[in-house]
């Protein structure tokens, strides 16, 4: 069994906040990316928990609703309870852009929605915890416009699979990247796993956090970097530490 695991992304998946860490877990990152969980994240004081509270791209609209009022919502109400709520959060996230979800709510209202958020995160010091599904031509765009090596509190890419290209110009602006067992079973996901610097990488579940699923991880990140499982779970920890250190 493996030490020092650490999860850079999970979501309370129902479970109690009071539970995580899991047994064999040292830390987590737990993300609230709704408005109807930040309440779930909110009495939760342990230096092992971390605290992410963000508005998803896809900010829970669905096909019927007028996206302008959404919007309007958003900007008007949300956001603001969501900066209230930073006061206590190690970072912003997740948030970002999902180009599969264009059709319900367009690019261009997610990139605003998206850029506001890294405005608060960089007001208020903190790191943030991206989603990217396809759109990275735009994702590297925006970034640019916060991010350069060494300045802010960073980034982190969750669920890593952008091309080796991508990944490369992403770690130039300073970004982390993390992988859980989904995306190092696809090419792109393992590519990008082999190809960033082990002073970049994490690892997450993506869901309910667990020691097993993060054993895994770190398993299939040990097989594409020619490392051992041991020092994958070594640094993640270390990665860890260093990005959510606030
Ligand atoms: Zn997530």
């Amino acid at each position: 069994m493996l030490e020092r695991l650490t999860d850079a992304h999970c979501h309370l998946s129902g479970g109690s906040p009071d539970s995580l860490p899991p047994p064999g877990v040292e830390a987590c990152a737990a993300c609230a990316c709704f408005a109807g969980e930040w309440g779930d994240l909110d009495g939760i004081s342990r230096a092992s928990v971390k605290k992410v509270y963000g508005i998803h791209p896809d900010a829970g609209i669905s096909a019927l609703d007028d996206v302008g009022f959404a919007e309007e919502q958003i900007f008007s109400a949300l956001l603001p309870e969501l900066d209230r709520r930073l006061a206590s959060a190690d970072a912003v996230g997740e948030i970002g852009l999902d180009a599969r979800i264009a059709g319900r709510v367009p690019l261009e209202m997610q990139k605003r929605v998206f850029a506001a958020q890294l405005e608060m995160a960089r007001a208020r010091g903190l790191p943030a915890v991206i989603h990217c599904v396809g759109g990275w031509g735009a994702m590297c765009e925006i970034l640019r416009g916060f991010f350069s090596a060494g300045s802010g509190a960073g980034f982190l890419i969750h669920a890593a699979s952008c091309s080796a290209e991508v990944a490369a110009s992403l770690e130039k602006l300073g970004a982390y990247f993390s992988f859980g067992v989904r995306e190092l079973s696809s090419r792109r996901g393992a590519e990008c796993a082999a190809r960033v610097g082990a002073d970049r990488i994490m690892m997450e579940t993506d869901g309910g956090c667990s020691a097993a699923s993060l054993e895994n991880a770190a398993a299939s990140l040990a097989a594409v970097r020619s490392a051992s499982a041991a020092e994958i779970a070594d640094a993640a920890f270390e990665n860890f530490r260093s990005f959510y250190s606030k």
